[in-house]
């Protein structure tokens, strides 16, 4: 990740966006304490780390932020948001950053349109391999129950989701 920052690349309109945001407005209290980062179970993978994310949203780096990495990896925990000592709302700010990448017509990670996918076929994010349904008919366990999925369907038709999937 490029660690300079180039004043080209800053929007003033993303930052005031986030500011008027509820969860956004906890920003101005971040006093880079680093207690997001050092209780992220995935901080270590993130190209940009919790506590960079939030420097960088006030320094209105939209582009770098919509495209990193992280945006995906975090399994939005909320380890972040609970620890902060400052109340600063950061598992929610950066799904509402997802919400941004797609409107920018971000291209998802594989393994993001997957679990969309599943979602929308099985109504679960990650569905039962055949192993594991041979795995619980072995170990007479009941089998896995399928689920109605036309309200997740429907759901899936209101969001971005739709758009991932392009079954809009
Ligand atoms: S824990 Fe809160 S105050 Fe500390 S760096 Fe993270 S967001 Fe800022
Ligand atoms: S919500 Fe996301 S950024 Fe926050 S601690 Fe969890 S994985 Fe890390």
């Amino acid at each position: 990740m490029e660690r300079t920052t180039n004043l080209s690349k800053v929007s003033r309109t993303f930052f005031e966006e986030v500011m008027k945001s509820h969860m956004g407005r906890t920003l101005s209290c971040c006093y880079q304490c680093g207690t997001c980062s050092s209780s992220c179970p995935v901080a270590e993978e993130m190209d940009i780390k919790p506590h960079e994310m939030v420097e960088m949203i006030k320094l209105g780096l939209k582009n770098t932020l919509v495209r990193c990495k992280a945006l995906w990896q975090c399994s939005t925990c909320y380890m972040c948001t609970e620890r902060c000592p400052q109340g600063v709302k950061l598992a929610s700010l950066i799904l509402g950053m997802r919400d941004v990448a797609l409107r920018e017509g971000i291209v998802v990670p594989r393994s993001v349109e997957e679990s969309c996918k599943n979602l929308n076929d099985t109504g679960r994010l990650i569905a039962p391999s055949r192993f594991q349904m041979e795995k619980r008919l072995k170990l007479k366990l009941p089998s896995v129950p399928s689920i109605d999925t036309e309200s997740i369907k429907g759901m899936v038709n209101k969001t971005r989701v739709a758009d991932i999937l392009k079954v809009r």
